[in-house]
């Protein structure tokens, strides 16, 4: 008699000694609390379902957003109405353009960044280039998103607009090629939202993980769970250096006129 026979047997003998009928009966509700009976009392194995039920913690409710409204628990960047949440890189008033519900690179103003740091974020942010196409290549409608003022997905015009793979739109900048194109086309708004790690640094300086990126593209996957090999550079691949465990989210000012709405995050927090 193998081992599982036995235990079988077991616990039926054991189910039986308990007064638990085990008999088959025509009768449909008697076959379901025997079936249940058995749930309770356990496997073969003596596992139980309850066994592997986790009741803590219990998520936090989050209200989601209709119609490109934010989720509850968002961090609202940018809502349309002011740059209140973002500076210029030297800490002075961010130098774009407000109007329409957008925000608009005034090419020569800068980079901007927002004032608060992140780690870890879920990041939703829309965005357009110019639709009276000028220029190619990597002068048309460039900018870009960088988390931690650092790691960038590529805001590009690639909407029939070849360049290299890894500098185009939904690029991780020199790192890692969009999985597809799921570009609109110039004029258009476009969505990415991703999901963002940051890496994690040793007290002594040295990485114990790579940031990672998971981007979709107007609701198309386009980085899949992708690591960073170090900050996105457009000359070689440095690596990794220790920086802290937040910092600010910057929008590039690449001199091309592109804009950008409804941009929100949230902190992931682990359990
Ligand atoms: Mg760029």
């Amino acid at each position: 008699m193998t081992g599982r026979v036995a235990g079988v047997v077991l616990l039926l003998a054991t189910l039986q000694a308990m007064g638990i009928g085990c008999s088959r009966s025509p009768d449909g509700e008697d076959a379901a609390t025997d079936a249940s009976a058995l749930a309770d009392a356990g496997d073969e194995s003596g596992q139980r379902p309850e066994d592997t039920e986790a009741w803590e913690p219990v998520p936090p409710v989050v209200v989601p957003g209709r119609n490109g409204v934010p989720p509850s628990d968002a961090i609202v960047l940018f809502d349309g109405s002011d740059l209140s949440a973002w500076s210029a890189e030297d800490g002075s008033a961010a130098g774009w353009r407000v109007g329409g519900g957008a925000m608009t690179v005034v090419p020569g103003a800068g980079n901007i960044r927002t004032r608060q740091g992140f780690g870890d974020v879920q990041l939703h942010i829309e965005w357009r280039t110019p639709a009276e196409v000028s220029g190619e290549g990597q002068g048309r409608g460039n900018s870009g998103v960088y988390f931690m003022e650092r790691y960038e997905i590529q805001i590009l015009d690639s909407y029939d607009n070849r360049t290299y793979s890894n500098g185009q739109a939904g690029a991780i900048y020199k790192q890692h090629i969009p999985l597809v194109n799921a570009s609109r086309a110039p004029g258009e708004w476009q969505v990415y939202d991703v999901v963002f790690t940051a890496p994690r640094f040793a007290a002594d300086g040295t990485l114990v993980s790579p940031a990672s990126m998971t981007v979709f593209h107007n609701g198309v996957l386009i980085q899949n769970h992708v690591e960073l090999r170090g900050p996105t550079s457009y000359i070689g691949e440095p690596p990794y250096e220790v920086h802290a465990d937040r910092a600010p989210l910057l929008l590039q000012d690449h001199g091309n006129a592109v804009s950008y709405r409804n941009i929100w995050v949230r902190e992931i927090s682990a359990w």
